[in-house]
């Protein structure tokens, strides 16, 4: 499958999930499975301009069965289903129901049920069904917040329908989390903002940030051989999906992915834009040192400096193939590091002249100068 908004299946859904840390405690376990069923465009009447699967209008077949009951095979008591790589919301609440059925002999052991879905159409019978089912968790696809660029994007919805959406499943007792992107057509920092702002207004239950990628045999592959859309350049997009992640993260909104992983999309069709296999490690590495370079550049450091620092913070610090290193080196500053019994994000910086002590939001004012 290349789609790939309201996607989510991957290696490590099969696994303890880190982010069901942050999941409510009346209906979720620590350390619970997430398996996840895949249903390629179910419910899908448009087609978003990156998103490249074929329609498929009956897919509640045989296929589908085979598919859950592989899935199920896990020899766990019990677990959560994730189902995504559709559109719930525009399922036909009869085919909804015969879906649900599907999972009747694993009922016992199902804990829950997570969908993720565009925000429209909402219909109260789609949300009954998805409540006597036992969902608990809704993720909404919502690329941006500027209703241009949504309506480039082939969404048909508005910014005011995914409020709409979002509130309400809130007051129906939800738990609604959002999957945002950067680096779309047309997109400035400016949108990046609104995102954020958003994303810190509305406290979804957790985020995920994906970077535009261009898949072959879509209409944005169609933009961008035209010379139509232009990626913007990857540091760019890396920059911008650091703003996200670390404006959510300071306002106490998990950010439970970045990125796609290389067992959600098919690496030969991706055509251009950003796809990195570590793409969240780059972000959290980049967060970390513009953080670092922020305080250094405050107090005009030079020479040698130690940063000391949660041990996890480690890489994040040294960046891929030692580049924060490297670009630290050309600025005149030779880096060094000691563990440290400190936060996560936290850090201290010595040098010969101070000892002074800052944390990763302090790129958010480096990045602030983006705007
Ligand atoms: S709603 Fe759009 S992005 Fe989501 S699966 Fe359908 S076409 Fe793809």
């Amino acid at each position: 499958m290349y789609g790939f908004f309201h996607l989510s299946p991957s290696p490590f859904s099969l696994q303890p999930s880190a982010c069901l840390f942050h999941l409510s405690p009346v209906t979720f376990h620590l350390f619970i499975m997430i398996i996840p069923i895949f249903l390629p465009h179910l419910g899908c009447i448009d087609r978003c301009i990156y998103c490249n699967q074929g329609y498929i209008t009956n897919v509640l077949d045989d296929d589908i069965r085979s598919t859950i009951k592989h899935s199920l095979k896990v020899n766990k008591d019990a677990f959560e289903i994730g189902l995504y790589g559709g559109n719930m919301f525009n399922v036909d609440p009869s085919l909804l129901r015969t879906l649900f059925n599907y999972f009747e002999p694993y009922k016992e052991r199902i804990a829950n049920f997570r969908i993720s879905t565009k925000p429209v159409p909402l219909k109260e019978e789609t949300s009954w069904i998805l409540r006597a089912n036992n969902v608990s968790v809704i993720e909404l696809g919502m690329p941006t917040f500027n209703n241009d660029i949504l309506k480039e994007l082939n969404r048909q919805h508005t910014v005011d329908e995914f409020l709409t959406t979002f509130h309400a499943l809130k007051n129906e007792g939800f738990s609604v989390a959002i999957q945002v992107m950067v680096g779309l057509p047309e997109e400035s920092w400016s949108d990046v903002i609104t995102t954020a702002n958003n994303i810190v207004q509305l406290n979804p239950f957790y985020i995920r940030i994906y970077p535009l990628v261009v898949i072959a045999d879509t209409p944005l592959e169609t933009m961008y051989n035209n010379g139509v859309f232009v990626p913007i350049p990857f540091d760019e997009a890396l920059d911008r999906a650091v703003f996200i992640y670390l404006t959510a993260l300071k306002h106490n909104v998990k950010t439970v992915k970045i990125g796609l992983t290389d067992n959600e999309i098919i690496k030969d069709k991706v055509v251009a834009g950003h796809y990195h296999p570590a793409f969240g490690y780059l972000v959290r590495s980049q967060a970390f040192y513009l953080g670092v370079k922020t305080l250094i550049d405050k107090h005009a450091l030079k020479g040698d400096v130690i940063v000391h620092l949660n041990n996890r913070d480690i890489p994040h610090l040294i960046g891929q193939r030692r580049v924060n290193i490297e670009r630290f080196q050309k600025a005149g500053i030779t880096i060094t590091w000691q563990k440290e019994d400190i936060d996560e994000g936290n850090f201290i910086i010595q040098s010969s002249l101070s000892r002074v002590s800052g944390n990763i939001f302090n790129a958010l004012s480096e990045l602030a100068q983006n705007t």
